[in-house]
């Protein structure tokens, strides 16, 4: 691995150098070999990662010089103060193969300067569901922080009950969040304009170096681009404070995310998100107000109101454009006012009759293509489940009608069928199998966990690895909000 430290060049207000607190009798519940590979030349390296990744700082290579990130954030829509890593540490950063910069950042590390009234520690239903989570969604090429593995410890921590720590080494591109920049016009004022410098120099090189105006806009355009393939691909967030968007377009802080099933845009995912502020049909909305508070600090640098008005305008044009490109593919058509109209009234139908958010547009192969066993399956439960709504079989008859009919003047069968495949996932990562595989974690079976990241490994594929379950949306009366509690 070729390490770059870069973070520990900046100003050492910015963070907190510390060891790591070791777990007791660390077990590597999962390794992603093929994440490892991207980082480093050699297949085997004479890292020990489940010492590693259990904290133990006795076998931490040279290079890494663990420290802890400070910054600030809005949380829920109000000023949070002072927060910063209360649990994780950034332990090194290294080139992966591409020449890219990445994060290795250990999450459940301990307790910080930051941790305010945490342990600093991980449960393993949250570790499990963050590593599940990340690695679904890069592999579905949504920007995601991933995972290089997980562990669990014999190491207590109090949650409702004692329970055992688990901890996970994440790997991003990028840990410096909105939050940073929060942190730094609040209390550090005369820092502000160097670090902003750096942060350009360090993840947008290619802009002019002091052209600012411009980096701010490319943060909020990457914004754009990532919620849009939110939108696209259903993900809820699930806790968007501007201490968990990062500056590069790229998720991260995986908590109580939930993925959309049966299609309910206000549902509320987060247990502790009273008034449902991150709803999944909120997130565009909510991505702009978060940009605006990042915006204002750059007052600091005396940016106009009008580039900032600017920029925030980009960033709802990006997301717009972004979405309607990506919605047409999900039908199989090329954009444009047609393909969207029919786009939208689909994306209606699925609300309106809380169809399964995947399968169904899974469904449209079988219109096309009858080759695929389970392609025809989604589409017969599809017919099934409109034949029995009110006016919900008239109006899905009536949409394939000019669906076809659209088809037939703009593409090929061939053509529309491939888009179809290659936008819309056969498997997520649904809430059930995230808890089944939380089940096994708990009784030291990794087994399912195993099989899920297999499967996630290749989402848009149909694979004798599924159960039925995997593509079984959770019953209406089954949804529950996931604990905010990790
Ligand atoms: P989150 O909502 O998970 O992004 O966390 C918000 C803040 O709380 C961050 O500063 C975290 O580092 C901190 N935090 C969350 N859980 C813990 C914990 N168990 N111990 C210490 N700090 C924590
Ligand atoms: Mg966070």
């Amino acid at each position: 691995m070729k390490h770059h430290h870069h973070y520990l060049t900046l100003n050492p207000a910015l963070y907190h150098r510390q060891d790591a607190m070791p777990l007791d009798n660390p077990r590597l519940m999962h390794f992603n070999h093929a994440l490892h590979e991207t980082l480093s030349d050699s297949p085997v390296d004479k890292v020990d990662w489940r010492r590693v990744i259990g904290a133990d700082n006795a076998a931490f290579p040279n290079e890494f010089q663990p420290l802890a990130m400070v910054y600030a954030g809005h949380q829920f829509g109000q000023w949070a103060g002072q927060l910063g890593d209360g649990r994780g540490l950034l332990l090194t950063q290294v080139f992966d193969k591409q020449g890219k910069l990445q994060d290795l950042h250990l999450k459940g590390a301990g307790k910080t300067p930051f941790s305010r009234f945490g342990d600093g520690r991980a449960m393993i239903d949250s570790t499990v569901r963050e590593y599940l989570g990340s690695h679904a969604l890069s592999m579905l090429g949504v920007p995601s922080s991933n995972a290089l593995g997980c562990v669990v410890s014999d190491t207590p921590i109090m949650r409702q009950q004692m329970v055992r720590a688990a901890a996970l080494l994440r790997v991003s591109d990028c840990h410096v969040r909105l939050g940073h920049f929060e942190w730094l016009a609040v209390y550090h004022p005369e820092l502000f304009g160097e670090f902003s410098y750096q942060m350009m120099a360090a993840y947008y090189p290619k802009i002019d170096r002091y052209d600012i105006d411009e980096f701010l806009r490319q943060v909020c355009k990457n914004t754009a681009k990532l919620i849009a393939k939110w939108q696209l691909v259903g993900f809820s967030h699930g806790v968007m404070n501007t201490d968990n968007l990062n500056i590069t377009g790229t998720t991260l802080d995986f908590g109580p995310f939930g993925m959309m099933e049966r299609f309910n845009p206000s549902w509320i995912n987060n247990h502790s998100d009273h008034h449902g502020r991150y709803t999944y049909q909120n997130q565009p909305t909510i991505g702009h107000w978060n940009l605006q508070r990042w915006l204002a600090c750059f007052e600091l640098l005396s940016v106009k109101d009008s580039v900032m008005a600017d920029c925030l305008d980009a960033y709802k044009t990006t997301l717009h454009d972004s979405y309607d490109e990506g919605i047409c593919q999900k039908i199989g058509l090329p954009k444009d006012s047609t393909s969207l109209s029919l786009a939208y009234e689909f994306v209606g139908l699925l609300k309106t009759y809380e169809l399964d958010y995947t399968n169904s547009f899974r469904a449209l192969a079988a219109l096309l293509d009858d080759g695929c066993a389970h392609e025809q399956a989604l589409l017969a439960t599809l017919n099934d489940e409109l034949r029995h709504q009110e006016h919900g079989w008239e109006r899905w008859q009536d949409w394939l009608a000019r669906h076809q009919a659209h088809m037939r003047h703009t593409t090929s069968t061939q053509e529309s069928v491939q888009k179809i495949r290659q936008t819309n996932p056969v498997y997520i990562l649904r809430n059930a199998m995230a808890e089944r595989a939380i089940q096994g974690a708990l009784d030291d079976d990794f087994s399912e966990m195993a099989r899920l990241f297999e499967l996630l490994s290749r989402p848009f594929d149909v694979q004798s690895i599924a159960v039925k379950d995997d593509t079984t949306p959770t019953h209406r009366h089954d949804m529950t909000p996931v604990s905010c509690m990790s």
